[in-house]
């Protein structure tokens, strides 16, 4: 017997897929720290000796390209990451980077919407990010486009325009570890599943949203994310 609810049970989230009318139902969103070094150094890193860092956002926080997103509750410095997504099609457990690279459904453009005060604060205090990232409307992300296979040498334009102005410009193959590389190494913390979205770090040249900021995402050869502060 299908179980009885309390509460009416709350809407899987999920991304459109390119070129078809189903849609990507998505389980957990993980997202990776410091994976370009020209951002690891403008946030006052070392690339060489920092490995990346994991951390998660709440499925729910995904918001469809094309939205306009409330500026957000608790911080005065909203930041915008441009970041290519990964999407799962299969499983991985302690996985090698060549098993990771096949069990990629497809990939899309998304930003990490950092709360970049309350992300210092916690760095300081050595608290956790949750506040910093995992915040409602945190994850906005385009159309997942669907990949044969993953090429492990990765290139093509990344970028993100504010109001036009171009902020942030990097590519894809300046990437400190490479998807499968990343996959890998999360696959020795958690059993990844088909479902989860995987946010693989951004380019340098973050920065500050403000009320009415029109923010489109572009990477070259996958597609694009766009959306308005509000
Ligand atoms: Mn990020």
């Amino acid at each position: 017997m299908p179980p009885v609810y309390v509460f009416p049970s709350p809407e899987t989230p999920s991304v459109a897929v390119a070129g078809t009318k189903k849609r990507f139902a998505v389980r957990r969103i993980f997202c990776v720290g410091r994976n370009y070094g020209e951002h690891v150094r403008e946030m006052g890193g070392d690339p060489k000796s920092d490995p990346p860092i994991f951390f998660t956002k709440p499925a729910d926080a995904l918001v469809a390209t094309g939205e306009t997103i409330p500026y957000p509750m608790g911080t005065s410095n909203l930041h915008h990451e441009i970041e290519l997504v990964v999407a799962l099609g299969k499983s991985l457990c302690q996985a090698d980077p060549a098993q990771a690279d096949k069990a990629v459904f497809g990939l899309a453009a998304g930003v990490d919407l950092t709360r970049r005060d309350l992300q210092h604060a916690a760095k300081t205090n050595g608290l956790p990010w949750d506040s910093a990232k995992a915040f409602d409307q945190s994850a906005p992300i385009g159309a997942i486009q669907p990949i044969s296979e993953l090429s492990d040498s990765l290139s093509g334009q990344i970028n993100l325009t504010v109001n036009g102005d171009i902020r942030q410009n990097g590519d894809l193959s300046q990437m400190i570890w490479s998807v499968g590389q990343l996959l890998s190494q999360l696959s020795q913390l958690f059993k990844l599943a088909p479902g989860d979205l995987i946010f693989t770090g951004t380019p340098d040249g973050v920065g500050p949203l403000h009320i009415g900021d029109q923010v489109i995402g572009h990477i070259e050869g996958v597609g694009e994310v766009n959306f308005r502060i509000g």
